[in-house]
């Protein structure tokens, strides 16, 4: 059972409890005042210090606690209506025990209370036949005092259950509401995943052919038949570099669109920012993005795995590139540095949008927190279960006079192997 539902059902049955004191109250008034058998005094106490704690024990060790509680109110239904027939249908006890009993149903709907009016009704005339089928309507005085706190509760517990109906039902209503964003979300998701996949079959596909192109420039400039001219060769070797340099970029695509298993190593910061900036070169120049670099060459490596550090630099960089987009700044400037420290190396990612946005700062880097329309809300958890995951730490911060500040900290080789 989940803490919510113990909860739950803790606050029930303490409630029970209370409208079953209440009722025991006004039961024993009337036993007493008709001189009830021996039998009947020893069935309200049964219920009254035994069946709470059958029923609390069984909601609680049963393996579904939703039928358990249905079971316990049935049989509590069952109980009233043999109850009733033992007051010999005493108007005022009986009237407000069945309503109390009722009451405690709604909330399951009209065909459960249906069920458990019918359990009621059946033990009612069952007992009555089995008691000889005598009826006293008449309430005396002392009943009706004895009745008194019944009657003082069952508004308050009319109010508590309409409220507590209410609250539900406006939470399944969000639940239901929050379950499609997710599943719009999660389809998002695969989708992008499988288009994922596509762009890697293709940058495998890519390669052959660049190969080739390449391999003909050369083949070509090596040939070099005499009258060509200058401007021909040389457009030959651009083609060699450019299709080179398209060869890089495929082979950056395909690295960063592997998958499997997450393996550390020994890795030198610098060099892996630069191939990340060099695979968001695009989306850097088409939004106008001036990137600025502090990288320092001379750092100890550190000990990550390399995809899980680039996706982070990945998501880190669109970020900012996202948020001097949507800001409506001029000076559009991307600075990324490194700096050591005493056991770890530290990146910065500094930009000049308009800054983290104060309702979700102390949620940050909690799931599903967005302030885009078309956003997901997954990157800065997933940079910080990957950035934990490589030993590290990361947090944000503003970056006076404007925009945000993002940074981690990776550990060394030599203080992850100590
Ligand atoms: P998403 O980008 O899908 O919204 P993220 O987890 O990457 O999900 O980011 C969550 C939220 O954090 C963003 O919606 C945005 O409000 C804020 N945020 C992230 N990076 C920045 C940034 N560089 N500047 C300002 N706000 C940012």
């Amino acid at each position: 059972m989940s803490e919510q539902e113990l909860r739950l059902s803790r606050q029930v049955y303490r409630l029970r409890i209370f409208g079953l004191g209440l009722g025991f109250l006004c039961i024993a008034a009337v036993f007493y005042q008709r001189d009830a058998t021996l039998l009947a005094w020893t069935v309200l106490a049964a219920h009254g210090f035994v069946w709470p704690h059958v029923a609390w024990y069984h909601a609680r060790t049963s393996a579904d606690p939703h039928v358990a509680e249905r079971i316990n109110l049935v049989v509590d239904s069952m109980m009233g209506g043999i109850f009733v027939a033992l007051m010999q249908f005493t108007l005022l006890p009986s009237v407000l025990i069945v309503a109390m009993l009722s009451m405690d149903k709604l909330g399951w709907g009209w065909r459960f209370l249906g069920r458990t009016s019918g359990a009621m009704a059946a033990t009612c005339l069952v007992t009555t036949v089995l008691t000889g089928a005598s009826f006293r309507l008449d309430t005396s005085m002392p009943v009706i005092v004895a009745s008194i706190p019944l009657m003082v509760a069952y508004p308050f517990a009319v109010a508590f259950v309409s409220e507590r109906s209410g609250r539900m039902a406006r939470e399944r209503k969000k639940a239901v509401e929050q379950t499609a964003v997710l599943r719009e979300q999660l389809a998002h998701i695969a989708r992008v995943g499988t288009l994922g996949e596509m762009a890697a079959g293709l940058a495998h596909e890519l390669n052959q052919p660049l190969t080739a192109i390449h391999l003909e420039a050369q083949t070509a400039l090596e040939f070099r038949p005499a009258g060509v001219p200058e401007d021909v060769l040389d457009s030959l070797s651009r083609i060699g570099e450019q299709s080179i340099r398209a060869g890089d970029i495929v082979r950056r695509m395909r690295t960063f669109a592997r998958r499997g298993q997450a393996r550390r190593e020994a890795i030198a910061i610098s060099p892996l920012i630069q191939e990340v900036l060099a695979l968001l070169d695009h989306d850097l120049r088409l939004n106008g993005v001036e990137t600025i670099l502090h990288l320092r060459d001379d750092l100890p490596p550190v000990f990550v795995d390399r995809i899980e550090i680039e996706q982070v630099m990945v998501n880190l960089i669109r970020n900012a590139i996202e948020a001097m987009g949507s800001a409506a700044t001029p000076v559009r400037q991307l600075t990324i540095a490194t700096e050591p420290m005493p056991r770890d190396v530290r990146v910065t990612v500094t930009d000049t949008g308009g800054g983290i946005a104060p309702t979700i700062l102390a949620r940050l880097f909690h799931p599903f927190q967005t302030t885009k329309s078309a956003g997901l809300g997954l990157g800065l958890s997933i940079c910080q279960s990957l950035v934990e995951a490589n030993g590290g730490r990361v947090s944000a911060g503003p970056h006076p006079p404007g925009g945000a500040t993002f940074f981690f900290e990776l550990p060394l080789v030599r203080a992850a192997n100590a």
